[in-house]
């Protein structure tokens, strides 16, 4: 007898299948029309059954700023909006992700802490490259560099030689560069010539990081990493001017791959005057016609992948004036349902297309041929949707550590109904239901 049995749900593969899904020891075994019952039966009729959301780029800032957010409710949020993996960024955490101690300290935390499964980014800062093949060693999916000021001292960003050489070395390891694309010399020269005018914190804060200063950055990371062989990782790309530069890149020979994240396809630059700093970040949200253009090359699959990049803070972080607060949006309860209304419902995105963004890309890039699809031998890591049933975000519905989200008041049509990691179902009815911890993943070896 099968350990459980999903049945009967709609299978989102490349053609959607009715089909039962049967499930031994955390693997799909069978996929099929009436298979044999199994000593737990979920009956999935009326939903869809999509592979877990991998979500490659978080920030839970454990160990040591746990009060900002912690794996334990992280992960619980990552579960009640459909995830089953993340990637946890290497900093916002102390110490940073850039040598093994540090790697050892987060990856003990995190399997104390985490409900889904979590892989680790390492950290590219002037100094580090010595400690990238331990790094590599131990399991990073990949090694994250900022162009520009990450806000934390304690994570200096990369000058160009330390770009170079270090993708150099990630290119010798095999592993992706993850880089964080904004001019620093671009944002700080107009962050200095807007704090003499009058613009008000939120419109001084808007100009100050045009979509230039991504371009600029993404033109000369992508130049280093064709030079050096390595693969590029461009997280949260704001613009839709930016996913095409990033793509001649690629038609150039540049082995990269482009990532967005929801709030650049939700939210406008409009809605942070509203919004205020619950919808600050970097880059910053940009104008409708900018995000008409990051819709289109969603659509017309040049976005690779779609990730969270949640980055909370707490409550007294986000008050206290724009100009001071913490630049960084919490919403990894919200990504599916973001892709699902205003992809699938409003832009007729396919739904093997949402599949691929945020469940086959994350890991065919990242290397985890074991998770990201739904077939016979993979990690029967699931989540089931009603595709029309309506939910409104409330407070109480975030899992996350504090009830901070630029989506609450809003609806969604499309909800998560049930979220399975490897055969536990982790949340259901929006209840967290997990009785065991995550696991490390980490990239297969090529
Ligand atoms: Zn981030």
């Amino acid at each position: 007898m099968h350990d459980l049995v999903i049945r009967g749900g709609m299978v989102v593969t490349a053609a959607l299948l009715q089909a039962d899904i049967a499930i031994e020891d955390g693997k799909i075994v069978a996929i099929g029309s009436q298979l044999p019952s199994g000593a737990e039966e979920i009956d999935a009729r009326g939903l869809h059954v999509f592979p877990g959301l991998i979500d490659v780029h978080l920030h839970f800032n454990e160990p040591g700023r746990t009060e900002w957010e912690g794996a334990a409710t992280g992960s619980r949020a990552l579960a009640a909006g459909g995830g089953t993996l993340f990637f946890d960024m290497p900093l916002n955490s102390t110490p940073c992700t850039v040598n093994a101690a540090a790697f050892e300290l987060k990856r003990a935390a995190l399997a104390e802490a985490s409900i889904t499964d979590f892989a680790l980014w390492g950290g590219l800062i002037p100094g580090s490259i010595p400690e990238m093949a331990e790094l590599a060693h131990l399991g990073v999916v990949g090694f994250k560099a900022f162009l520009c000021d990450s806000g934390l001292p304690e994570f200096p960003r990369s000058d160009d030689y330390t770009l170079l050489e270090g993708m150099r070395e990630a290119a010798h390891l095999g592993l992706p560069v993850a880089v964080h694309a904004e001019s620093q010399e671009i944002t700080q020269g107009l962050a200095r010539e807007v704090a003499a005018q009058d613009l008000g914190a939120v419109r001084a804060f808007l100009t100050s990081r045009p979509v230039i200063a991504e371009l600029e950055a993404i033109q000369r990371a992508a130049l280093l990493a064709r030079e050096a062989g390595a693969k590029l990782h461009i997280v949260h790309v704001s613009s839709g001017r930016g996913v095409v530069l990033a793509a001649e890149a690629r038609a150039r020979g540049a082995d990269v791959s482009i990532e967005t994240c929801p709030h650049y396809l939700f939210f406008t630059e409009e809605d942070v005057d509203r919004l205020g700093a619950a919808a600050k970040c970097a880059p910053p949200l940009r104008n409708s016609s900018e995000q008409d253009a990051l819709w289109a090359q969603v659509s017309a699959g040049v976005v690779d992948i779609v990730a969270s990049d949640h980055s909370p803070a707490p409550p007294d972080m986000k008050t206290g004036g724009f100009s001071r607060a913490w630049g960084g949006i919490a919403g990894v309860q919200s990504m599916f349902a973001v892709l699902l209304e205003r992809g699938h419902h409003c832009r007729q995105l396919p739904l093997d297309r949402i599949s691929s963004l945020i469940a086959g890309e994350p890991a065919r890039r990242f290397r985890i041929p074991s998770k990201g699809r739904i077939a016979i031998g993979t990690d029967a890591d699931l989540t089931l949707v009603d595709l029309s049933r309506v939910a409104h975000l409330r407070a109480e519905d975030l899992k996350q550590r504090y009830a901070l989200s630029p989506y609450l008041g809003y609806s969604f049509r499309g909800a998560i109904e049930r979220t399975i990691r490897r055969g536990e179902t982790l949340c259901a009815a929006r209840e967290i239901t997990a009785r065991s911890r995550g696991k490390l993943v980490k990239p297969s070896v090529v």
